[in-house]
Formats: C-alpha cells, structure tokens, sequence
C-alpha cells in the first residue's frame, strides 16, 4: 500500500522529524486560505498522486504569491500528470497539498529498504539527493552510500557515523545531531510500520542548519497490513486499477499486463510458465492470474468475468492442473461466468489432473464454443493463432 507525501509526513512528523508546515486542499477555492494559515512566500504547491517524479513532470511549483497558489491548485485539481513515473496516461490528481517554501542549502537523499541480496533493512543516504537522485545512481554509484543494519541488535549511533562521515564534503557540523535522529526515526517507522519504503528525496539542510523532510514516500508491505488495522484508514484507492480492485476482493491474485491473452491458471508458477508459453508462441499475456490452489466455483467464474471486463482480450487461455481445485469444479466456474458475461473471444482450455474427464464433459455439453488443447504448448500455439 503506498501513502501520500501527506500522510507519509504526518507519520515522520510524529515521530519527530521536522517536516514544512502545510495544508491539503482538495478545491481551488481552499487555496485562499491555505495561505493565510501558511508560513509564506514562498510556497510549494505539490500534486499528491502515488508516483514519483512530479518535479519533473509540473507537478510540483514553487511560487511567490498568494493568487498563483490558487491557480497553481487550479491547474493541478482534476487534471492528469504525467511524470516519468506514471507512465504515458498519467494520474488524475485529486488533492493538493500547500506547504511553505523552505530555502534549501544542500539537499540529501535518504531511504530505507530491504535489500533483497543480504536480507537486511538497508539505509541508503547521499550527498546528491534532489530530483536526479535515478540518474546519479546510474552513473556516480560512488555517490549512494549504504548501511545494513543488522535487524536482531537494531539502529545503532555507529550505523548512523558511518553514513554521516564517510561524507565528502563533510555535513556542516551544526546538522550532524539532527540528522542522526532523522536516521534513527526512520529506522523506527521502517520496521515498527511493516514498510517496504521509507524515502525522504530531498531531505534538505538550511542555511541555519535546520534538517528538513521536504518530500516523502512510504509504502508499507501488504502482508503485514492485517497488523496495521489503523493505517487501512489510508488507502487512497481511486489510483488503483479497477479490475485488480474486483479481483482483490474475491482474493484472487490478479496483476494487469500490456497483451491481450486473458490468462487462467492456477498456481503462481504455472502461472509463469504459461506467460512464457503464451510469448514463445508469439502473442503477449494480457494479465497475470493465479486462482490459488483451493479456488471455489465462485471464484473461477469471478476470474473469468475479470478477464473478459478487459476490452483488450481478444482470446483466453486457462491452464489448469488438476489437485485441490479439481477440473469439474474449474469448468462449471467457466462455463457459469461465460454465460453470465456472454463471451465474445475464443476460450482455449488446457486441463488435466483430478476429475479430468467429468470436466471435459462439463465444457463439451455447454452450448459454448471451447477449443479444448492436449498439452500447454498447443494451448499456447492455438491461443497465440486467435490473435496473429
Ligand atoms: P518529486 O519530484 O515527486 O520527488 O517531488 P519533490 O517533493 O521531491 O519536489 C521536487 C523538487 O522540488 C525537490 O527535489 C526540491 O528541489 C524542490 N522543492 C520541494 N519542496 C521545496 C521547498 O520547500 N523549497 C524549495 N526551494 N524547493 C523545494
Ligand atoms: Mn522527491
């Protein structure tokens, strides 16, 4: 689940770290006033969207009166941005948030992830923190520093020292204090949070040596929400794909792709292995679907229905062995959701396993056009054909 800079800021600001003060607006006219309440000028008006890149993309603008924060506001609200993290549609920006404009001496990056190769919450800080943090990291490596903390002793002074002095050139010496306790902060919301990211881009030192979160990202690890009961509160969800939405809902594990090959299977790894299949023989997969080993009929005929609400599928392939879900079971959901949908594009099956036959049987005497194929890869030779 990915916070808003809002929210993520609220939460840093809790736990200590200074953040600008600020004021989400959701109209233009609130803009007004949010000035009057803001320190300023300057101001920041900056789009609240769950994609990076805004400064980028406009998203974010700094300006000296207050009727440009209001047309700022205006111009942000209800329309798309497009950043080089949104891909080329953009996202509608529903809320903006107004915040004083702080005046920046040197901008730092920080972070905290897990890193996948050595399985440890890892802090990532540099000197060239700001808006070419992807670039910097492509081609200066030297300039990313990272520290892994060992997750059994927890945050330690030293794991800060050795970020703050391998610094060249050094932090201005009044920072050094504050930063270490940003540090430490962030480790605590990190692992106290179940996140998966916590990022301060830039984390911006003043002249007079104050320490500044001036943006913020968190996401916290799906799996562990169940633990968070009171974060559930923030999930802004009018930015999430409607048909992963539906399919969340029936826990049905779901993630839309670029093709446009519906396709059914059970099992995460055969789920994989048919994507393969499906490009080898030349077509793409329009999603990935994985209906979990003890899908009810219920749930097949919700997956179906999902594939075929995608207007870009133009043929279905549903790949299904046969264990706990046994192939009946999977052909009655078929066959229920593509009269209930009224289905428009070839369906090919693949099954084998428990109840084979009786399922077969199932498909041959619905009045629906089935191709039904021996082995995966005709299934994906005779699925990819329906589309070349
Ligand atoms: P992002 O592009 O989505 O990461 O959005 P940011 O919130 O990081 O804003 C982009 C850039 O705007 C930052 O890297 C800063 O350089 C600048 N910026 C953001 N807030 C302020 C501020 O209060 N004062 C100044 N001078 N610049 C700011
Ligand atoms: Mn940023």
């Amino acid at each position: 689940m990915k916070l808003h800079e809002y929210q993520a800021k609220d939460i840093l600001g809790k736990s200590g770290i200074t953040v600008p003060s600020g004021q989400l607006v959701t109209a233009a006219d609130q803009a007004t006033k949010a000035t009057q309440i803001i320190n300023g000028p300057p101001w920041v008006v900056k789009a609240q969207i769950h994609a990076g890149g805004r400064g980028k993309g406009g998203g974010i603008r700094l300006v000296q009166y207050p009727y440009e924060v209001v047309t700022a506001t205006e111009s942000l609200l209800g329309n798309k941005l497009v950043t080089p993290q949104t891909g080329p549609d953009g996202i509608v920006v529903n809320q903006v948030l107004i915040e004083e404009g702080i005046e920046i001496d040197r901008e730092y990056y920080l972070s905290m992830v897990v890193d996948r190769s050595t399985g440890c919450p890892t802090m990532i800080f540099s000197p060239a923190g700001g808006m070419e943090i992807e670039e910097t990291a492509a081609t200066s490596s030297e300039l990313i520093l990272k520290e892994h903390i060992d997750p059994t002793a927890g945050w330690m002074v030293h794991n800060a020292r050795n970020l703050i002095y391998s610094l060249d050139p050094p932090l201005p010496v009044g920072a050094i204090r504050p930063l270490m306790s940003v540090m430490g902060s962030v480790y605590k919301i990190f692992m106290t949070l179940d996140c998966t990211l916590v990022e301060i881009n830039p984390l911006a030192v003043t002249k007079d040596r104050k320490v500044y979160a001036l943006d913020a990202k968190i996401n916290i690890d799906d799996n562990a929400l169940y633990r968070h009961k009171e974060l559930l509160q923030l999930d802004d969800t009018r930015e999430k794909d409607p048909l992963e939405q539906m399919a969340e809902k029936y826990h049905l594990n779901y993630i839309r792709l670029e093709g446009n090959i519906g396709a059914m299977v059970n099992g995460a790894g055969l789920a994989m292995a048919t994507m393969d299949m499906i490009k080898m023989a030349g077509a793409k997969p329009a999603n990935f679907l994985d209906v979990g080993g003890g899908a009810s009929e219920d749930m097949i005929t919700k997956g179906v229905e999902i594939i075929l609400k995608d207007r870009r599928v133009k043929a279905i392939m549903i790949n299904i062995f046969g264990g706990i879900l046994r192939c009946d079971v999977l052909a009655r959901g078929v066959v229920a959701a593509a009269r209930k949908t009224g289905i428009r594009v070839p369906l090919i099956v693949r099954m084998e396993g428990t109840n084979v036959e009786e399922g077969r049987a199932i498909l041959r005497d619905s009045e629906l056009k089935f191709f039904v194929a021996r082995d995966l890869a005709e299934a994906a030779t005779l699925v990819a054909k329906q589309v070349s």
